[in-house]
């Protein structure tokens, strides 16, 4: 997970918190809870938020899959994917990822 803060569309990282994936198949992931309120309690302490995740798509390319979509909940919620070729960066926000490597809307 990734804490810091936003402020429109600009995204302050502060610090990454590595989380367990508690899915049994290999391609999913289901962040560990204990994880999630552990970064979130570490990132209130610095006046922080959790704003965003991290993860790989080793088989796959660097953009959202159905599974992500299905699984994003958090408006404003940055999303960083990374693949074995390149790494870009999401926001979800009104049920749709924006990519904002290109500037799109
Ligand atoms: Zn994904």
């Amino acid at each position: 997970m990734l804490e810091g803060a936003h402020d429109g569309n600009a995204f302050r990282i502060t610090a990454l918190h590595p989380a367990r994936n508690l899915s049994s198949r290999p391609d999913r992931f289901e962040i560990d809870p204990a994880d999630h309120l552990k970064a979130q309690k570490t990132a209130r302490a610095s006046c922080h938020a959790i704003i965003g995740c991290y993860h790989s798509h080793p088989h796959g390319a660097a953009r959202p899959s159905a599974t992500d979509l299905a699984g994003a909940e958090q408006d404003n919620f940055l999303w960083l994917i990374v693949s074995d070729r390149e790494l870009n960066a999401f926001v979800y926000r009104d049920g749709v990822f924006r990519g904002c490597m290109t500037g799109a809307d």
